[in-house]
């Protein structure tokens, strides 16, 4: 019989370009690197100095990533936003993760996208909220807290 379980963490998440990247086998616009970290531009941007910032581990989602990974990552991010808002002159933009196909995601390698608006260019965001139901909210907080090895 078939195991349809499936792993919440992929053992070995599968080459994607950005491993070619890494590997210096396909060219990039590179921006930043260190041990964890490179950044370069995206080929598609959504507007100028539109930056992929990512990981050297190779993990497919977010919440994989080692702790140290997350760590180089997060501190890459802030620098490398102040270097693209400097060198395009744009004081907005956002940064975007996507995680699944069905969150926009096309490389299954972890990105943040890095993405200066400037007039009509950048990032279009669908955003429809609806109103938060405190009952449901504080049940889905606490077992949030108890994930996360929080005290009640
Ligand atoms: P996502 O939808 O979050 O997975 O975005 C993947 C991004 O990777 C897209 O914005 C692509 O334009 C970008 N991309 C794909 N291949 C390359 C490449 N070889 N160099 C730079 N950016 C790339």
């Amino acid at each position: 019989m078939k195991d349809h379980h499936v792993p919440a963490v992929a053992a070995e998440p599968a080459a994607t370009i950005f491993d070619k990247i890494l590997a210096g086998q396909i060219p990039c616009h590179r921006v930043y690197e260190d041990d964890h970290v490179l950044a370069f531009l995206d080929v598609g941007p959504l507007s100028p100095g539109h930056t992929l910032v990512i990981p050297k581990e190779r993990k497919a989602f977010l919440h994989e990533l080692s702790d140290e990974a997350g760590a180089a990552i997060g501190r890459a991010l802030p620098r490398i936003a102040r270097a693209v808002i400097e060198a395009t002159g744009a004081t907005d933009y956002n940064v975007l993760q996507n995680n699944g196909a069905a969150a926009h995601q096309a490389v299954f390698h972890v990105h943040f996208h890095v993405i200066p608006r400037r007039g009509a260019q950048g990032l279009e965001i669908g955003w429809a909220p609806r109103s938060i139901d405190h009952a449901d909210a504080a049940d889905l907080a606490g077992r949030l807290r108890a994930l996360l090895g929080q005290s009640d």
